[in-house]
Formats: structure tokens, C-alpha cells, sequence
């Protein structure tokens, strides 16, 4: 009954919006009221505090942090209207798309009301549906600059049974929050809805994890998998940036991606992804990459996100450091966790490797050029020949580089030194680092020759040669093939078999045999085919999904083929010579010739101890599951 009596208490203070002010006069108060779920549509009141001049600006801020491109986020934003203090309308003329500009004739404290269709789940910016809300700040409460500073409370009227969890504290009741400002807002979105909730303790702080969707998945078991992480990181950094912090999950068809916030992550996969290793390793290696952001951008980041700018691209060199750095630390993590085999470690890097070394645009674009341009960075196709992605060739770089200051350092200092200054010495709340600053870093742990490393594979796209780099910790790169010994158990063996090799990969599920991709100077690529061109024969033999490995296995390498095409619907037909790659699969294994103190320095620099098979003999599973 008391509960009830406050709940319509606070109803009635909000709806006398007046009255509302005299609690918090210069407080923004954001209410958002989900009354049409099903339609993914919410209504929006925000009250503003006194206004003094003749106009005020809002805006819906064109991107989010933690994607660095541009997201039309105003299209979800319609029927804005505002009124003076006294209920008189007041005029408002659209500046852009995503600008209102509102005209006062006198001062007044303000109300703004708007709808929000919020139907973009995968984008991970706002989602309403019968079952629940997902909604970040950006792309579903209006950004007032003059006001972003000030406090913040905000308020769900959510459907009856929804519950509601953020980053954020709470407010005067279970579907209310506060901020100390936007930007706080901006970093916690709010999860309500109908979900699984869990809580663990890790080292005295509270963790949360909140699931929403439906799937083959333990919440429990997730938990716990989530607490060994939790523990293994704080380990590590000492300390955590954060009171308490949450998870949420989204679990739904196709679902992939997640997205770090200050004190929480939202990470979404696929409802039936918790069975199969292969899947449930991913939903991990995800985890721990997000968890390592709660450090790695949330606590330091570089210069031109500090602090962010919500209208405009921000620019920085340094994103690759920043996702690719985050990428190699948080398997690092998790391989110290327990929860990543060695296997499945050197397997991961060994996989990273091999798509760095097929990949054409490794010697075209640079990392510090990629972190640039990530805002109008393209893919497919194009991405893979012309251009390097800032995760992948981030995640190579820092192994790199970790492997220089290693080696160089005699297993003193490595990169996880490096991650841990710049937590000490940049507090984001401060200051940015500049790429200047991180290689000071590397220099001052023992990094010789810094610059120079930097203009030549940071700057410039200067081909990164692992063999020689991995050598140094006593590991070794080599192709494998899967055999089978006698109890049917796959081994596999060393092989230094080629294969015929045209440069090109079908698309996955096309009918027409459509190309995904043809490499760079690849015999395809010589003969002139390009993606989208749709594969028809190859001597002669019609090429299905189902053939094509095979007539690839026939043809002899150096041998001239005829192929015949689609291009736009016309039938085309050229001639190659036949190219070579290795057969085998791209494997990092321990040198078995390494001595007692090889392998101790090896297990310094993971930071594990090497299992025997690992450490003295070449490792067998090639199971990726
Ligand atoms: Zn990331």
C-alpha cells in the first residue's frame, strides 16, 4: 500500500512538472514512457531548467560511442513540440537533420515532448519491442550542450512486470535512475524488461548479469564463467575503475556484436551459441574484450575521444590500439582465466596470422591510417584488398609489438606493462594520450628504437614478419594437416604441401555462385574476375557450392584453366595460370628443441604455465570446436 501511495505520488509530481523543478530545479528530467511496445515506440518528455536566451539548441547526438561511424540516429526522433513554463507552445524549426532549434519570447523553463521508434536491435543503440527496451542515451534522449553538465533523472513508465537495470544509480523508484550529466547518461544504457537476472561478488564488488532472449544457455553457468574472467582482470590491473558493474545479453537469432560501456557491456549473440565450444569460446573471448574497455577507452583513451564529441566523427590515429590492443589483452586474459586452452589461444593468433598474411591491404593502408579513417571505413571486398581493419591488424600490432619489448626487455617488460601505465598515468576524466605518449611508454619500459618501429608498422604498412617475431619466445609457425591415427583420434601433421590456388572465395549460400572476394593480385585478380562476378564453369565443368573444393583439388598447379562467368547477367570467359598456397592449416606450436629456460621465458611472457605436450613437442588438437 505505502509503495503504491509513492509510486502515485511520483506520478503526480511528474505530472505537475512545475512542482517537479521545486525538488530539483537544476536537474534535466528525461522521462521516457513505453506505450506502444509493440510498434517499438516510446513517448519522450524532457524538463529543462530555466532558460534565459531567445533560442536553445537540441540535437540527437550521429554516432555512438564505441562504433566509430556515423549512425542516422535522428530518424527515430518525430512529433517534437515544446512549450514555455505558462503551456504556450513554442516555435520550432528543424536546423538539420538532426538539430531543433527552439524559439523563446521570454524566459521560461522548458518541455519538450517527442515520439522515439526505437527498432534497430543489432545496431545496439535502441530497441523496444512486447519484451523489453533496450535504449542507449544517444540514440533516444536529445543532447542539449548547455545542459550537459547538469544532473540528470530519469524516468521509465514501463510495461507492468518489466524490470529495469543500468549502469547508472538508481532513482526514487525501481524504473528510475540518475546521472551527474550526459555523458554519464550516454555511457549506461538502460536494459527493461523481462529478463534473467544473476548476481556475483568478485573481490567485494558487485556484478550483475542480465539476459534477455531465448537460447540454449545457462545463466549460471554464464556466471560463473563471467566471475573467473571478472577476477582474472582485477588481478591484473590491481584495481577497477568502477563501483559495481553490469552485463547485459541479448540472445537472439543471428545475434552477434556487444558494445563496452563505463560500468557495463551489452554483448549480443546468437540464441543457440552456448552448445557448440567454437561458439561459447567466442561469447567468452567477447566478454573479456569488453570488460578489458571498462580500462582500455572507458578509463584512458585517447586524445581526440577526450571527452567525446557527440556531433562530430572523432578523430584519432590511436583505434587500433585501442580495439586491437583491447582484442589481444582480453584473450590474454582469458587464456590466464583458465578459460581459453593454450590450444585454443595460439590457435586464435595462429588463425590472425593467416588472415594477415591473405590479406592484400595489410601493405596498402596503415593501423595509425585504418584508426583515421575507421569512420568511412568500407567492407568486403574492397576492405580486404585495399585497406586493414582495426581490430585484426590492432590485435597483430600489439602481439608485435609485445613480442619487440619482450624480447628486447629479456622478459622484463611487456605489453600488459604498457596497458597498465597508461591506466596510471591518463585518466580519462583528465586527459588523453597521444600516440607521442604510448610510444614514450614503450620507450621508457625498454622499447629501443620506438619511433623508428612506429613509422615503419604503425605509420607505415610495412609487412610484419611473425616467423622471426615468434621465434623469439621459442614458437614456431607451421602449416598442418589433419590425419587420422588408428583409435580415429585427429592428429595432425607439419606439411609444407601446396595447393592449387585461384585467389577467390565463393560466397557462403549464393545460389549463382556468386564471388565474395577476389584477392589482390591473385590469379583471379590477373585474369580480371572481381567480386560479384558469378563463378559458372572451370574447363568446362559446371562449379557448384558443393564441387568447387573438389575441381579445385584437380587442377594442377601452373597449369592455364578456362573459366567461365556472369558478370551483370552477361556470360564472360577468361583464362588463368594456376597459383600455389600451403595446404596445410597455419599452426603455432613450441619449438621442441626449446631448452628448460626457452620454455620458462615462453611461460613469463603468457603468464601460464605450459602444459607438457605444449612445451616439449609440437601440439596436436586441430579441432576448432
Ligand atoms: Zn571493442
Amino acid at each position: 500500500m505505502l509503495k503504491k501511495s509513492i509510486k502515485l505520488l511520483s506520478i503526480l509530481l511528474f505530472s505537475f512538472w512545475t512542482h517537479a523543478f521545486v525538488l530539483a530545479s537544476e536537474a534535466i528530467h528525461y522521462q521516457i514512457e513505453i506505450d506502444d511496445s509493440i510498434h517499438h515506440q516510446a513517448k519522450v518528455t524532457v524538463l529543462l531548467p530555466q532558460i534565459e536566451s531567445s533560442q536553445m539548441d537540441v540535437f540527437i547526438p550521429n554516432w555512438r560511442p564505441g562504433r566509430y561511424q556515423q549512425i542516422p540516429l535522428a530518424n527515430g526522433i518525430s512529433h517534437m513540440i515544446a512549450k514555455s513554463s505558462q503551456g504556450k507552445p513554442l516555435k520550432i524549426v528543424k536546423m538539420e537533420t538532426n538539430h531543433w532549434r527552439i524559439f523563446l519570447e521570454q524566459p521560461s523553463k522548458v518541455e519538450l515532448n517527442y515520439r522515439l521508434y526505437a527498432n534497430e536491435l543489432s545496431d545496439r543503440t535502441r530497441h523496444i519491442d512486447s519484451s523489453h527496451a533496450y535504449l542507449d542515451a544517444v540514440a533516444s534522449l536529445v543532447f542539449i550542450p548547455e545542459f550537459r553538465s547538469y544532473p540528470i533523472h530519469l524516468d521509465l513508465d514501463v510495461p507492468k512486470g518489466w524490470k529495469s537495470v543500468s549502469g547508472l544509480k538508481s532513482g526514487w523508484n525501481k524504473n528510475s535512475f540518475v546521472a551527474n550529466n550526459y555523458d554519464e547518461l550516454v555511457d549506461a544504457p538502460i536494459e527493461t524488461g523481462v529478463h534473467e537476472e544473476y548476481h556475483f561478488d568478485v573481490k567485494g564488488i558487485q556484478f550483475e548479469l542480465a539476459i534477455w532472449g531465448k537460447g540454449n544457455f545457462n545463466g549460471k553457468n554464464i556466471a560463473q564463467d563471467l566471475a573467473a574472467i571478472v577476477k582474472t582482470h582485477i588481478d591484473f590491473w590491481g584495481n577497477v575503475p568502477f563501483e559495481r558493474y553490469l552485463f547485459i545479453v541479448h540472445v537472439f537469432d543471428k545475434g552477434r556484436g556487444a558494445t563496452e560501456h563505463k560500468n557495463s557491456s551489452l554483448i549480443q549473440t546468437d540464441s543457440w551459441s552456448f552448445n557448440k565450444r567454437k561458439n561459447y569460446l567466442n561469447f567468452l573471448q567477447t566478454a573479456s574484450h569488453e570488460f578489458v574497455h571498462a580500462w582500455n577507452v572507458k578509463a584512458y583513451r585517447p586524445q581526440g575521444l577526450v571527452p567525446y564529441d557527440y556531433l562530430q566523427p572523432n578523430y584519432s590515429k590511436l583505434l587500433w590500439w585501442v580495439e586491437g590492443g583491447t582484442s589481444y589483452l582480453g584473450n590474454l586474459l582469458l587464456l590466464r582465466s583458465g578459460l581459453m586452452t593454450q590450444d585454443e589461444y595460439f590457435n586464435h593468433l595462429a588463425k590472425a596470422i593467416y588472415e594477415y598474411q591473405n590479406r592484400p591491404g595489410r601493405l596498402e593502408q596503415s593501423a595509425a591510417d585504418a584508426s583515421f579513417n575507421e569512420w568511412i571505413a568500407p567492407d568486403g571486398d574492397r576492405a580486404n584488398n585495399a585497406f586493414v581493419n582495426i581490430y585484426s591488424q590492432g590485435k597483430l600490432l600489439s602481439l608485435w609489438l609485445d613480442l619487440q619489448l619482450f624480447q628486447q626487455t629479456d622478459g622484463r617488460a611487456s605489453i600488459t606493462d604498457v596497458q597498465k601505465k597508461l591506466y596510471q598515468q591518463f585518466p580519462a576524466s583528465i586527459k588523453g594520450y597521444t600516440e607521442q605518449n604510448l610510444m614514450d611508454v614503450f620507450q621508457s619500459l625498454g622499447l629501443k628504437d620506438a619511433q623508428k618501429i612506429w613509422d615503419s608498422k604503425v605509420r607505415n604498412s610495412d609487412e610484419m614478419d611473425f616467423n622471426q617475431a615468434l621465434k623469439s619466445v621459442g614458437l614456431l609457425l607451421s602449416h598442418e594437416i589433419k590425419t587420422q591415427d588408428k583409435d580415429a583420434q585427429q592428429e595432425t601433421k607439419a606439411t609444407d604441401k601446396k595447393m592449387a590456388y585461384l585467389g577467390i572465395k565463393l560466397a557462403e549460400k549464393s545460389e549463382n555462385n556468386r564471388l565474395e572476394y577476389v584477392l589482390a593480385n591473385s590469379p583471379a585478380w590477373d585474369a580480371g574476375i572481381t567480386a560479384d562476378d558469378e563463378l559458372v564453369a572451370i574447363n568446362n565443368i559446371k562449379i557448384t557450392q558443393a564441387n568447387y573444393q573438389q575441381v579445385l583439388q584437380t587442377l594442377e598447379i601452373n597449369s592455364r584453366i578456362s573459366v567461365n562467368y556472369f558478370r551483370n547477367g552477361l556470360l564472360e570467359q577468361t583464362s588463368l595460370k594456376v597459383g600455389a598456397q600451403f595446404e596445410g592449416k597455419t599452426k603455432i606450436i613450441a619449438n621442441p628443441k626449446n631448452s628448460t629456460q626457452q620454455i620458462q621465458q615462453l611461460e613469463k611472457w603468457l603468464g601460464v604455465s605450459l602444459k607438457k605436450k605444449m612445451a616439449n613437442k609440437a601440439e596436436a588438437d586441430n579441432s576448432e570446436e
